[in-house]
């Protein structure tokens, strides 16, 4: 009889924590294979960025969602400190180059890069970016250039790319050139539906063409400019256009401005651009929990500024300076890069793949491994 109760209790415990695990997928780790991959960069983001949310912003973090987190060497071949196209074209394409390089190796061949590799697997592919697409961040992951200066070079492989849907800013670079072409044209030849004036609803996508969404000359706005919720929304979108088919797909949606705010050694545009990325992983966590197989990773290429969230420094009547612990007063050591160690947060099918302590480039090696696309 004993024995009894207690093979009914563990069969009670286990149809619960089954339920507990359904319901609260947060608790979701499986040997499943994801079939979309949402890969969030928050350019120029380190430890200190990331933190800055928890005493900025008026809701807790969703950063505070993931379980299963990860640190990555960010060095580039040639240097300790890499910059964004070095640390892009290593998520995209899997080899650690050297800096200012896109989606070519340390040698100058081009690599293939995610979204050439898989495009051809009718898996659906989306870049999305808050300056202008032909940055350094996005174009690693479509473009193959020996510099990220040559953005005009790299709008046109954009339109001759595999790239499904993408939004950003950059337009000059395709209708305002030096050599004069006219690449708004070469989108409509190329089978690109491209907007230049808002983000549509999805009812009004034509569902047969690829989507573009340039809105604006060069980088978007920041946020305390009133960039507002675009580069949410753009990724709803991008996610509701790329998985209509249910084919599977990869998007990259980046928080492009942190960076700026960590070069301009401005911690109030760094944390309002930090706060904006972390409401973006709310968004797409909550879709990632709802269809269950998605796997989102959360990284970024390097830390910027070397920004600190330090105590105030303040003065006693005695004239003697003391630190105020309960104050803090965010300070930067550089306007450059830095060689920190940077988070990864995975979240989904195949997140336990990304525990641990590696480099840059493996993120791409990871993601192919655990969703199977290089087969
Ligand atoms: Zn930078």
């Amino acid at each position: 009889m004993k024995l009894k109760n207690s093979i009914i209790s563990v069969v009670v415990i286990s149809m619960f924590s089954c339920k507990t695990t359904n319901v609260t997928s947060n608790e979701v780790t499986s040997n499943k294979t994801p079939k979309n991959v949402i890969l969030l960069i928050s350019d120029g983001t380190g430890l200190s960025q990331i933190s800055s949310a928890f005493y900025y912003k008026n809701s807790t973090p969703n950063y505070t969602r993931f379980k299963n987190v990860g640190l990555i060497n960010t060095s580039s071949s040639r240097q300790d400190i890499t910059d964004s196209a070095a640390g892009a074209t290593a998520f995209a394409a899997g080899v650690k180059t050297y800096n200012g390089a896109v989606g070519v190796a340390d040698d100058s061949t081009h690599v293939e890069n995610i979204i050439e590799l898989i495009s051809s697997k009718n898996i659906k592919t989306g870049v999305i970016a808050t300056l202008a697409i032909t940055h350094a961040t996005p174009a690693s992951f479509y473009a193959h250039t020996l510099s990220r200066d040559s953005q005009e070079e790299i709008a046109v492989q954009l339109t001759q790319s595999k790239v499904d849907f993408f939004a950003g800013g950059g337009l000059k670079f395709f209708d305002n050139r030096k050599d004069g072409q006219d690449l708004l044209k070469t989108f409509k030849e190329n089978q690109f539906d491209v907007n230049t004036s808002s983000l549509s609803d999805f009812a009004t996508i034509k569902s047969s063409k690829k989507v573009g969404f340039l809105l604006s000359k060069e980088g978007m706005p920041t946020m305390e400019e009133g960039r507002g919720d675009f580069l949410s929304k753009a990724t709803e979108l991008g996610i509701e256009y790329l998985n209509k088919d249910n084919s599977g797909f990869f998007l990259m949606s980046e928080g492009s401005q942190i960076d700026w705010g960590g070069h301009a050694n401005n911690a109030s545009w760094l944390i309002s651009e930090l706060i904006d990325f972390d409401n973006v992983i709310g968004k797409v966590l909550d879709f990632a929990e709802k269809d269950g197989n998605t796997l989102v990773v959360v990284t970024s290429d390097h830390e910027t500024g070397g920004f600190t969230l330090s105590a105030k420094r303040k003065k006693r009547e005695n004239g003697r300076e003391y630190n105020d612990y309960s104050e803090i007063d965010p300070t930067f050591s550089t306007g450059g890069h830095s060689a920190t160690l940077i988070p990864v947060f995975a979240y989904g099918p195949g997140s336990e793949e990304f525990i641990g302590v590696y480099e840059n480039n493996d993120i791409f090696h990871k993601i192919l491994k655990v969703t199977n696309w290089e087969k």
